[in-house]
C-alpha cells in the first residue's frame, strides 16, 4: 500500500522564471518523491523569490493537496498584511502563521507581535518560527522560550529544532506540550550531525506525536530529507505520525 507522506515545510523554488514555473517545479518534485501533501510557507516580505502571502495563496488556490502557511513581519506593511492574513484565515486559505525571527531582527516576545498571536488564538492556527542555535539572539532558545511561555494557549511549531543544538532544544521544550517540531533542514549536508539522528529517535520514542517531517525544499533537498526520516529507528505507528498524521492534526488538513 502506498504510504501517505506530508512535507510540512516547503518554499517555492527561487531559480524559475515565473511563479507558474515555480508552482509546477514544486509539484513535480513532490510527485517524483511520492509526497502526497505539502505545506508551502510564504515569505513575510512583499517582493520575494519564494512568494509573498498573497502570491502563494493565489498560486495554489486550486491545489487541494497544498496548504499555505503565511509569513508576516512587523517590518513590511504590517497593518495591511495583518488584515490580509485575517481575511485568508477567515476563508481557511491559510493554515498557520510563520515568524522569521533570526532572518529578521525581532524577538518572538516583541510586543509588536501581539496582533499576530491574537490571530493565531482567534483562528486556532499554529505559530511557526525560524530557530537557530547560538548564531542569532533573535532565534536562540533563550529568547523563543520566553515567548512560548507567554502564550500557553497557542500551538508553536519550532522549525529546524534550534540546530545544531537539537539536544538542548528537545530538553528545553520536553515538558512544553504546546510545542511541536518540524525537522526541516536537519538532513542538509552542511547542517547534519550524526548526533541529531540519535536525538530525534530518542525524542520520538518518548513523544511520537511531537515531530513532523519537513524538508525546507527548495533551499534543501527533499529526497535527502525523506530518506533521512525513513532511516530513523521507530515503529510503524510512529513513522506514520512523523510522516503524515501529526502534521494533519497540527494544521487541521
Ligand atoms: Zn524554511
Amino acid at each position: 500500500m502506498k504510504r501517505n507522506i506530508l512535507d510540512a515545510h516547503m518554499h517555492l523554488p527561487y531559480d524559475c522564471k515565473s511563479f507558474a514555473d515555480k508552482r509546477s517545479t514544486l509539484l513535480k518534485e513532490m510527485q517524483t518523491n511520492q509526497i502526497t501533501k505539502g505545506i508551502v510557507i510564504s515569505d513575510s516580505s512583499l517582493e520575494s523569490t519564494i512568494g509573498s502571502l498573497q502570491e502563494c495563496v493565489e498560486l495554489f488556490a486550486h491545489d487541494e493537496h497544498i496548504a499555505i502557511v503565511g509569513g508576516i513581519s512587523p517590518f513590511f506593511t504590517y497593518e495591511k498584511q495583518l488584515r490580509l492574513l485575517e481575511k485568508y484565515l477567515q476563508e481557511k486559505r491559510v493554515v498557520g502563521i510563520k515568524l522569521f525571527c533570526g532572518h529578521e531582527q525581532f524577538y518572538l516576545y516583541d510586543e509588536r507581535l501581539l496582533p499576530v498571536y491574537d490571530l493565531a488564538r482567534t483562528y486556532q492556527v499554529p505559530i511557526l518560527y525560524h530557530s537557530e542555535g547560538h548564531t542569532s539572539p533573535y532565534a536562540c532558545l533563550a529568547s523563543t522560550q520566553m515567548a512560548v511561555k507567554q502564550h500557553p494557549d497557542i500551538t508553536f511549531v519550532c522549525c529546524h529544532c534550534h540546530y545544531p543544538d537539537v539536544a538542548d532544544c528537545f530538553a528545553a521544550y520536553e515538558d512544553t506540550t504546546n510545542m511541536i517540531f518540524d525537522m526541516s533542514s536537519l538532513a542538509d549536508q552542511w547542517i547534519y550531525l550524526p548526533s541529531m539522528k540519535k536525538e530525534i529517535e530518542k525524542f520520538l520514542y518518548k513523544h511520537p506525536n511531537r515531530i513532523m517531517f519537513g524538508s525546507d525544499y527548495a533551499g534543501c533537498n527533499q529526497l535527502d530529507h525523506l530518506q533521512f526520516a525513513l532511516s530513523l529507528a521507530m515503529d510503524e505507528q510512529t513513522k506514520n505520525k512523523l510522516l503524515y498524521e501529526t502534521a494533519c492534526k497540527v494544521y487541521k488538513i
